[in-house]
């Protein structure tokens, strides 16, 4: 999987791509030493993402990549031209390496692309990879967007100064779900929106000191009991997403995947 990422701020990436478990996914530049995983993990799929500056693809003394707005207006669009030879670099190079690789998708991220979801980032977990570019100051000159974007990206409701952001906040969540990247195999599977426990919000969790200053981790969580763990913390789950996300519960009913008990419990709580 291979992320090109047309950004005017690469450094932004540095500390986060040597960051934290998805550190082991993540090599950052051609050449680089394949992450090396856990002993006895599974080798985590490479998440190979390159920088590419549109600055190194402009002309003139000042390498211009921003201008003024036709028709007015506050702030400055970023250039189609160096835009432009900064996606024609990346795709020879993704070509060279690998014959149809040039054909990548172009991700654009921006406040009016569509909201990006669990289910979206899945899917970003098993494709080839992309073309993710990075907007700033008042975003890009529409005619780059018609000629290349094949999509449009937004990580939600609310304006950020750039791109990098929500690139990172992909790449952080498509890293994740590679096997052998989090520290347990399959916990991601536990999280908040995961199919495998209905789409669901996360439930509290606990580690010591069991008391802290007063406030006790829950019995239940101390018994040992397996199943009356599970049922409490399902509990838990219905609980925070009908009071955050009624939208998700709604969501898990329509779909069957509530049981009676978890109705009752629900009923109970009313
Ligand atoms: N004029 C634009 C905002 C530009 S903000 C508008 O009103 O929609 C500058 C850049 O930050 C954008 O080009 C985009 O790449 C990035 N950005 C800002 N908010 C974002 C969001 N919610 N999701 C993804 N990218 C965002």
């Amino acid at each position: 999987m291979r992320f090109d990422i047309i950004t005017l701020f690469p450094d932004m990436f540095t500390a986060f791509l040597g960051s934290g478990v998805t550190r082991r996914a993540f090599v950052a530049a051609p050449g680089e030493p394949s992450p090396k995983g856990r002993a006895g993990a599974p080798k985590p799929k490479l998440v190979d993402v390159r920088l590419w500056n549109p600055r190194d693809f402009a002309v003139g003394n000042y390498r211009r990549v921003d201008d003024r707005p036709f028709g007015g207006g506050p702030g400055m669009v970023m250039m189609v031209e160096p835009l432009t030879e900064c996606l024609n670099a990346i795709r020879a190079d993704r070509e060279q390496e690998e014959s149809g690789g040039g054909n990548a998708p172009v991700v654009l991220f921006s406040p009016i692309g569509k909201r990006l979801d669990h289910a979206s980032v899945e899917q970003w977990s098993v494709s080839a990879g992309a073309v993710l570019v990075c907007g700033r100051y008042e975003g890009i000159d529409q005619r780059f967007i018609d000629a290349y974007v094949t999509a449009q990206i937004s990580i939600g409701d609310f304006v950020l100064s750039g791109g990098e952001i929500a690139a990172m906040a992909l790449l952080d969540a498509v890293a994740r779900l590679q096997p052998g990247v989090l520290n347990d195999e399959g916990s991601h599977q536990l999280d908040s929106f995961n199919p495998a426990l209905d789409g669901l919000l996360d439930c509290p969790h606990f580690t010591r000191p069991v008391d802290w200053n007063g406030a006790l981790v829950p019995d239940v969580l101390m018994s040992g009991h397996h199943a009356d763990i599970e049922r409490w913390r399902r509990d838990q789950r219905l609980r925070i997403t009908t009071e955050n996300r009624p939208d998700l519960l709604a969501a898990a009913r329509t779909a069957g995947r509530l049981t009676k008990v978890d109705e009752a419990g629900l009923t109970k709580k009313r």
